[in-house]
This record gives C-alpha cells, structure tokens and sequence, in this order.
C-alpha cells in the first residue's frame, strides 16, 4: 500500500485540523483493521492530537509553547527558529492512530492536528496506512 502526500499553506504559527483528510485516506483505502501514521517531514513543524471541540484549546496551546520555548534566548543557530525546533521535537513529527471498523479510533474530543512553529510555508504530510489483516479485509 503507498504513502499518501498531503499539502498545506500555513499561516505563521498555529494549528490545522488535518483529521478529516486523514479520515478520508483511511475510508480511501478500504482498510477496516490497522493502523494509520501520519508523519511530518519538517524540522519546525509537528503533529498532535488534542481537543477539537474548544478553538481555544489550541490558541492556547500555540501561547503555552511560547511560554515553554521562548524565541529570545542566546541561541547560535544562524536561521533564527531555535524556538521553532525545540516545539518541533518537543511535539513530535508523527502520530499513529489505531483503525477499527473502517474509522480512525479516535476519542470524543480528539483531532489530528498539524502544528506551525514557524510559518508562513508550503508543508507537506504523509498519512501510511497498514492493514493487520482482520476481519473485513
Ligand atoms: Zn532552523
């Protein structure tokens, strides 16, 4: 089974409910039983899973990241987003979601979200879906 790309136009910083294109390539991909990954390949972006009812749930993710990294610091890095690194690997690049019955099992509140540390840019995702080979298949 391939890979599928996923792309997106960031703004500066924030979040991006990726979960129902996620969604999608699962149902896409007739897999009723496995596993989904979702992957970043950036350095100073990442993907989470957290609350997707409340917006301010990840404004005030976005504020809590500042206060943990914050920018003006004596980093060396010549690019400037030190900052943006430290969320990056502090976050994670990747997700595995488990699939049951054709449907990411995620919890009631819960979305796939694709984190910007350091905006404006074309990122891209990748969504790996793997089938156990259970019932349905
Ligand atoms: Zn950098």
């Amino acid at each position: 089974m391939s890979v599928r790309e996923f792309h997106l136009s960031t703004p500066r910083e924030g979040m991006i409910n990726i979960t129902s294109q996620v969604g999608q390539a699962v149902r896409e991909s007739g897999v009723t039983s496995g596993i989904c990954v979702v992957f970043t390949p950036h350095t100073t972006a990442a993907i989470t899973i957290n609350e997707n009812a409340d917006p301010d749930v990840v404004r005030d993710f976005m504020l809590g990241m500042d206060d943990a990294f914050p920018q003006n610091r004596a980093f060396q890095h010549m690019e400037g987003n030190s900052h943006a690194h430290l969320k990056s690997s502090n976050v994670g690049c990747s997700e595995t979601i488990i699939i049951e019955n054709g449907r990411l099992l995620l919890g009631t509140w819960q979305g796939i979200w694709f984190c910007e540390f350091d905006g404006p840019r074309n990122r891209r995702f990748w969504v790996k879906i793997i089938s156990d080979g259970g019932a349905g298949q």
